[in-house]
């Protein structure tokens, strides 16, 4: 199938071959047609499927036929992070070029002034995280009466951050005659119920589940959990990387991983929920552009993030489970170049290794780096991922799902006599001490639970 085949305005054809789109994706062919008709469609796919040209072009087609009703918008999509937010406005805009098409985002974490401006201004699509879009209703700054279609992308995320209330509440303010679709990676229980609910008759489209490339070359690098950084910095020294791509459990660990490899002489930037939205998109923007040749990433901010030319994956931290290491690991080997993953693990990761085996259906290779001190002591006190003590005074939370802080973060860190932070039982290990090789499995999920809010 051609993308001719579709019969787009031939401005959006123009664009689609700007773009380098010499033919369309399978959830593109599956999707576009139905969308074009004006049905309602379920799409269950991934990013990196192309499934945001697969809604974006019948809708930028669709509007580019009808005329503008004043300030009202014609089609919303709601995404559950800036990020995906961002990167989707940009694919309206990009697929979009040269039409009178506007596009605007809405997101909370910046000034709503320049939010409200664009809205009184006219936009044709908006694409929308829920919180402030909630915020814009309740306030009578959007006008929806008039929206003809409605695109839930990243569905089971969203569901994850918390969102549905938010979303349902949103839901209320729309027209019901409208079009929806609905896209997400997984379907579990809860969204099957919303597609039932807010589905009518729909198309559904799936794009196979993202198998990790086979392009990709996996190794597994037993170390101590007090060596990783160094372990990461001579891996990165000794291999020819262009760009890699490291992630971390948490916030914390991307900041200070990422400073590391700074003073180690490497660009590097993280990418973490504690960043103003300014730095995050600094970080997203430099990496794509070269600035930085190296992202320390959390899972859940870089999530949905669509990042070319990622030479290696390397996991600093494994994931908590099977399917994020396939996510991970999709970020690099795309288009059929090459890539490698590589991950740090310790005893305690044992269950996952197994785990991830089981579902790539092959063992994991165990490699070691050449000339490497694997049995360098443990510093007596290890400060790697300290933090500096925080004054008293309590923070303001916004309360917003997906913007919550990590469970520690409110405590101030007070300091015994040897310098270690007082907090609980000390037999027990903490999540960011070095050198211990033990964590009880609450303790994980604790910690995941945290990170999820990253
Ligand atoms: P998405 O799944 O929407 O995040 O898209 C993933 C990447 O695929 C983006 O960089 C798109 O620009 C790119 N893409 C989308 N459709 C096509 C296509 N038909 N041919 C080549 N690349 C595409």
């Amino acid at each position: 199938m051609t993308f001719e085949s579709f019969q787009f305005h031939p401005r959006l054809n123009e664009n689609i071959k700007d773009l380098g789109y010499t033919e369309p994706t399978p959830i593109q062919t599956q999707a576009m047609p139905a969308v074009i008709e004006g049905r309602d469609v379920m799409g269950l796919a991934q990013t990196g499927t192309g499934k945001t040209a697969a809604f974006m072009l019948p809708i930028l087609h669709k509007l580019m036929n009808s005329a503008r009703k004043g300030a009202a918008v014609r089609a919303l999509v709601i995404a559950p992070t800036r990020e995906l937010a961002e990167q989707i406005n940009e694919s309206a805009r990009e697929l979009g070029k040269k039409t009178n098409i506007r596009s605007i985002t809405v997101y909370g974490g910046v000034s709503m002034h320049n939010q409200i401006k664009n809205l009184r201004n006219g936009a044709d699509i908006v694409v929308a995280c829920p919180g402030r879009l909630l915020d814009l209703i309740r306030q009578g700054k959007v006008n929806l009466t008039r929206l003809e279609t409605l695109v839930l992308d990243e569905a089971d995320q969203m569901f994850d951050m918390g969102f549905l209330p938010d979303i349902k509440r949103i839901l209320s303010f729309l027209p019901e005659e409208r079009q929806t679709l609905l896209f997400s990676a997984t379907m579990p229980n809860d969204i099957r119920r919303l597609a039932d609910e807010i589905l009518t008759n729909p198309e559904v489209v799936r794009a196979g589940r993202i198998a990790p490339a086979e392009t990709v070359s996996h190794a597994l690098y037993p170390v101590l959990p007090h060596l990783k950084t160094a372990l990461l910095v001579e891996l990165m020294r000794k291999t020819d990387t262009e760009s890699v791509l490291v992630f971390t459990r948490t916030k914390h660990r991307a900041k200070k991983v990422a400073e590391q490899l700074g003073r180690q002489g490497f660009s590097a930037a993280s990418l973490q929920g504690n960043l103003s939205q300014n730095k995050r998109q600094e970080a997203i923007g430099g990496f794509r552009k070269g600035k930085f040749k190296v992202l320390v990433a959390t899972d859940i901010a870089a999530r949905g993030i669509d990042i070319n030319l990622v030479s290696h994956v390397i996991n600093y931290d494994i994931p908590d489970t099977p399917e994020a290491y396939t996510h991970r690991i999709g970020r690099t080997g795309r288009a059929a170049k090459t890539g490698d993953a590589y991950t740090l693990v310790s005893r305690e990761d044992r269950p996952m290794i197994r785990a991830i085996e089981r579902l790539l259906g092959s063992p994991l290779p165990l490699c070691r780096l050449e000339d490497f001190d694997y049995d360098a002591p443990a510093p007596k006190r290890n400060t790697e991922f300290d933090r500096p003590p925080r004054p008293a005074a309590p923070r303001r939370d916004s309360g917003r799902p997906g913007e919550k802080k990590s469970f520690r973060a409110n405590k101030p860190a007070a300091a015994s006599a040897d310098g270690r932070k007082k907090s609980g039982d000390w037999s027990k290990p903490r999540r960011d001490d070095g050198p211990v090789s033990w964590r009880p499995e609450n303790q994980r999920r604790r910690e995941y639970s945290s990170q999820r809010q990253a």
